[in-house]
């Protein structure tokens, strides 16, 4: 085997592939725009392109591609050869500066929202230099922003640039304050990622999740996830297999795939990179996710990454780690050693937590999505309150700064002190809370209400400009004073005192946290449905208009893409059931329904004296379950039609959460009920028990 430091990054055109391929000015000037996001020279691009068509091609590519993130929440491409006729009727391997820089795929297929009615349909992507170029299937991979022909954008990914630069711009403000000189602060993300394996030949079978990504039948199976036997369990040899190859895949394009486990649900598995900078990280999460299920179909698995392919056993979240950092190598959410620096740690705290609570709501709608609302609330993942972990110390000594009992209060506690100071404490002892949805842990946050399938890019657009937002608050305060140390207690006080309603170390699964939520004025937008409008209240516009991240007519637009994509996906979802009940489950259910009937009336015929109570009530019980799935085919499909009448995309949303989720979940009681009634050879598709326990 190939040492991994040999396979790392191999495929991907990176500082150390640029250093020796490139002139060291164009390298210098290429460098300079990766560091601080100044334009590129055109030049420049002409000699980078070229060195890039040649390292490529080395690698077997013969293609190249502009890899962009369109609403869709998943990446799109188009392949374009680098082929150049001659005048001899030959060729030529071509790839200029102008085709690095920008490309011009047709817009108008993707999902642009309102914008599409009122812009032209042409699209542009242009290159991100502060992303690596990488190699794919034959194919160089040009990391691109993707926008429309008069400058709307329609990518996820300029918005997340345009909130990384957001939150620099503030957060340089307020270093600079507090007497540090430093050029660039990034946000980094480890996002951990989890997902399902189960068997390709079963998936094959089942057209739900082939359709949809998640079973709409399946009757409870005998055992589920109760006995905690999967959690960080012997990894099988099938799965082990997989997951070697998959780490090897990822490393060669320099994803920093590190661990890897069993999962709580049966057939569930996680896989962590060590962290990045949010951009890079957001491009990796989407490699990682294609690669996972490219991966598996070499191994004859599919891998699963809807947010609840089961009922019953545990869905699939992902774990956004978020922390900010500067160029000199400084976390700014670690705890510091010093009284000095813990200062500095507890004003960007007070930063987030100000951020949370202002725009709970906005968090809240970035991790929307009919495949999300299984998980949210459930008693497996938060629930749909957004509330902060900070720790009883960390909590503590916010309380004690809000009171003015600093010296006294700390001095009984830890220590180590101060007159104004704050004394040093441990990121040790920040313990765990696993039902909170944003947990501090030590010198992160972690926002845990991701869904397992969506792009890791809204919620970071979200948490950057919000955080950003308040970072501004405060350097324009500090700027306006001469003592910058008053001050910054000044603001740490006042925002634990305005905002500590957010903080709620407790268990957040619980009834009684509801109730108090609700006392402390907390949102509880339980549903997608609910919860997306806010996107586009004044506040949220203003703030996006404000930090350049959105015009209100993208804000406009993207909610109506938000909206109109939950009532496709519960549409499709819909669709698929009634296909499956009514071509696949009824006629299984009726034949044996016969045979059932023709026993019956044997036995009744012979007579003998023999008792049929007992196949008499297991008739009717029979005949009473296909008589009611039969009515709910009906509800739902007379539902189905009844959507035509919603033309605006919200009501829409809201029929199809109230009447045709409903229906559904209705639908399904029922045909699960048959399920443990028919032979289990002639169930028409593999049940939870060959999905979740033979891979
Ligand atoms: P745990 O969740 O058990 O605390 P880790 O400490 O390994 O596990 O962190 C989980 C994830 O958080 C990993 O992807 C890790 O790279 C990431 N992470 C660690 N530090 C940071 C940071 N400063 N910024 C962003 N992510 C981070
Ligand atoms: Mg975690």
């Amino acid at each position: 085997m190939t040492a991994v430091s040999e396979i790392f990054g191999c495929n991907v055109f990176n500082e150390t592939v640029m250093q020796t391929r490139l002139p060291k000015n164009i390298f210098k000037s290429l460098k300079k725009t990766m560091a601080e996001g100044t334009e590129l020279e055109p030049e420049v691009a002409e000699v980078v392109a070229s060195a890039m068509k040649d390292w490529a091609i080395e690698k077997g590519a013969t293609h190249f591609t502009h890899w962009f993130q369109p609403m869709t929440g998943i990446t799109a491409e188009k392949h374009d050869a680098f082929i150049s006729p001659t005048a001899d009727g030959k060729i030529i391997m071509e790839f200029s500066g102008k085709e690095l820089i920008k490309g011009e795929p047709d817009a108008s297929s993707f999902p642009s929202g309102g914008l599409r009615a009122t812009f032209e349909a042409r699209g542009y992507t242009t290159w991100d230099p502060t992303a690596y170029a990488f190699v794919k299937d034959g194919t160089l991979y040009i990391p691109t922003a993707f926008c429309s022909y008069s400058g709307e954008v329609l990518d996820k990914k300029t918005p997340l640039l345009r909130s990384m630069e957001a939150i620099n711009v503030q957060a340089i403000r307020i270093l600079s304050q507090l007497g540090k000189s430093v050029t660039r602060v990034t946000t980094t993300v480890g996002p951990e990622q989890e997902y399902f394996l189960v068997d390709k030949e079963m998936y094959k079978k089942r057209k739900d999740l082939i359709l949809t990504g998640r079973t709409l039948f399946g009757a409870k199976p005998p055992k589920g996830q109760e006995l905690e036997d999967h959690y960080f369990g012997n990894i099988r040899t099938r799965v082990s297999e997989y997951m070697k190859d998959l780490d090897e895949e990822l490393w060669k394009l320099g994803i920093l795939a590190k661990t890897k486990h069993n999962e709580v649900a049966p057939a569930q598995h996680e896989l962590a990179p060590i962290f990045g900078t949010t951009n890079l990280a957001t491009d990796h999460n989407q490699l990682t996710m294609e690669l996972m299920k490219k991966v598996a179909e070499r191994h004859g698995l599919v891998c699963l990454l809807h947010e609840k392919p089961f009922a019953g056993v545990n869905g699939s979240g992902k774990h956004n780690n978020w922390s900010i950092s500067t160029n000199t190598g400084e976390n700014l959410l670690e705890p510091g050693k010093s009284p000095r620096e813990n200062t500095q740690f507890l004003l960007f705290l007070a930063a987030v937590i100000k951020a949370v609570d202002e725009y709970a709501d906005l968090l809240r709608v970035a991790v929307a999505s009919a495949g999300n609302d299984h998980r949210l609330g459930a008693n497996e993942a938060p629930p749909a309150i957004v509330s902060m972990f900070l720790g009883d110390e960390l909590t503590h000594i916010l309380e004690c700064i809000e009171r003015g009992e600093i010296a006294e209060e700390t001095a009984k506690c830890f220590m180590e002190t101060g007159v104004t100071a704050l004394p040093r404490f441990a990121k040790d002892t920040t313990d765990r809370n696993r039902t909170s949805p944003f947990a501090f842990t030590g010198n992160k946050f972690e926002f845990r209400m991701l869904g397992s399938a969506a792009s890791i890019a809204g919620a970071n657009i979200v948490l950057n400009t919000i955080v950003a937002e308040e970072l501004e608050q405060f350097a324009n305060r500090l700027e306006a004073v001469a003592d910058i140390q008053a001050e910054v207690m000044e603001i740490i006080k006042e925002t634990v005192k305005n905002h500590k309603r957010i903080i709620f170390n407790g268990n957040n699964y619980s009834e009684e946290w509801v109730k108090e939520a609700t006392k402390r004025g907390l949102h509880n937008l339980k549903t997608t449905v609910e919860a997306l409008p806010t996107f586009a209240y004044e506040k949220s516009i203003n703030l996006f208009v404000k930090h350049g991240i959105f015009t209100k007519a993208e804000v406009e637009s993207r909610c109506e893409i938000m909206l109109e994509g939950y009532s496709k996906t519960i549409n499709i979802e819909a669709l698929t059931m009634l296909d499956m009940v009514k071509r696949e489950i009824l006629p299984v259910v009726l034949s044996y329904s016969k045979e059932i009937f023709e026993t019956l009336k044997v036995k009744q015929e012979l007579g003998f004296n023999m008792s049929v109570e007992k196949e008499q009530a297991y008739a009717t019980k029979l005949s009473n379950l296909t008589e009611s799935l039969m009515s709910k085919i009906d509800e739902l499909d007379k539902l189905v039609l009844e959507t035509k009448n919603y033309s605006d995309v919200l009501d829409a949303a809201k029929f199809y959460r109230e009447y045709i989720f409903e229906a559904m979940q209705t639908l399904r009681v029922v045909a699960d009920e048959l399920e443990t009634m028919i032979p289990a050879e002639k169930w028409p598709f593999p049940t939870y028990v060959d999905l979740l326990f033979y891979v």
